[in-house]
């Protein structure tokens, strides 16, 4: 793509969200800092702008956009229906990172929904994210704000190192508290079903109603697949290294790593190894499941920065929050896993 802007950073105060409404009322694209990952923002309900979201991330045309609001009063004229666990869901869980799939009405365009009848909508609880909602007056469609097959931005470095030229301007708010993209849900009856794991975990959800887990959550998804989640089937946020998780005990890993260790190969551990002491390359990335969502998608990318070639992770739980984690190191990973 070639340039069309240069990019700015903008700190992350009441002027930068007013210039950056400016430009999203002008049909434009920015970076917008969210809890679970940044995203790259346009006018939800205007097809034109969305349109430049696709083109710069290089997504799939059939791959839709969640749509943001800064209030439940925003989600009426967006559906044609509100299910009631959806309204409860709500009380819960927003302002937060939970993404549910509804009905759209007419005012969504079909870019926007990827094609689909339905959308997903979700209320952030990042405050900028909120104010620039509100300033604008209308949704804002923001997928991760990442070339289309990376790790998800969760810095404004990140999001400048992919977009760069592309977008006029990043609104800084640090790092993601977060980490990982939002939970994805869409209502069955009185059931959950789970599209794609986040904070919002299986457990809390489970408080409220049944909870189904798609099978795309943990399985890989024919390329041609009808899927309920067209975000399922794409290859997600590799690395440019060959990445392989590894399900295995302290010990194991330890042995394992001693076996394969050598030039460019590195190994995602939890922290408390000891393998780097025996002179193996060595990147951890979080004891418990918060700390692993957290860094994740910075250290996929500082792999990328230090030439790994070959990438194995240590396996997170399949628990909370650690089924997010799961789900994503599985797809930078290609499904690949090793038991010890
Ligand atoms: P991203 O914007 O990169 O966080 O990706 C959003 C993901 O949410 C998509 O890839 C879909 O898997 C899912 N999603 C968004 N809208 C819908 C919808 N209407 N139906 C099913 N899944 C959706
Ligand atoms: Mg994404």
């Amino acid at each position: 793509m070639e340039r069309a802007f240069d990019t700015v950073i903008l700190d992350n105060s009441e002027e930068s969200v007013k210039r950056a409404a400016e430009l999203l009322k002008r049909g434009e694209v920015v970076g917008m800092p969210t809890e679970t990952v940044y995203g790259l923002a346009a006018n939800a309900l205007d097809p034109a702008a969305v349109e430049k979201i696709f083109i710069a991330k290089g997504r799939p045309q059939d791959n839709p956009l969640i749509v943001h609001v800064a209030g439940f009063d925003m989600i009426a004229p967006l559906v044609t229906e509100i299910p009631a666990l959806a309204r409860r869901c709500a009380e819960v869980f927003w302002p937060g990172p939970l993404t549910m799939i509804m009905p759209k009405s007419e005012l969504i365009p079909k870019t926007t929904s990827g094609g689909l009848d339905t959308v997903g909508i979700r209320m952030p609880s990042n405050k900028t994210a909120r104010r620039l909602i509100r300033e604008c007056g209308f949704p804002i469609a923001a997928p991760s704000a990442n070339l289309s097959g990376s790790p998800s931005p969760t810095k404004a470095s990140h999001v400048f190192n992919d977009m760069d030229g592309r977008i006029p301007c990043i609104i800084d708010d640090g790092s993601c508290a977060v980490g990982v993209e939002s939970t994805v849900i869409a209502f069955e009856g009185d059931k959950i079903r789970l599209l794609r794991p986040g904070f919002i975990s299986r457990e809390e959800m489970s408080e409220i109603a049944e909870v189904i887990v798609d099978k795309g959550v943990t399985e890989a998804v024919a390329s041609d697949a009808a899927v309920a989640s067209p975000g399922m089937k794409y290859k997600h946020y590799s690395p440019k290294a060959d990445v392989t998780i590894v399900r295995g005990d302290d010990e194991s890993f330890e042995v394992f790593a001693m076996e394969m260790a050598g030039q460019g190969v590195w190994f995602m551990t939890f922290g408390k190894e000891d393998t780097e002491a025996k002179g193996a390359n060595v990147i951890p990335y979080g004891e418990t499941d918060e700390e692993q969502a957290a860094r994740l998608f910075d250290v996929l990318r500082e792999l990328d920065e230090v030439g790994a070639e070959r990438v194995y992770a240590r396996c997170p739980r399949e628990t909370g929050v650690g089924l997010a984690v799961y789900n994503r190191l599985l797809r930078a990973a290609g499904f690949k896993v090793i038991e010890l």
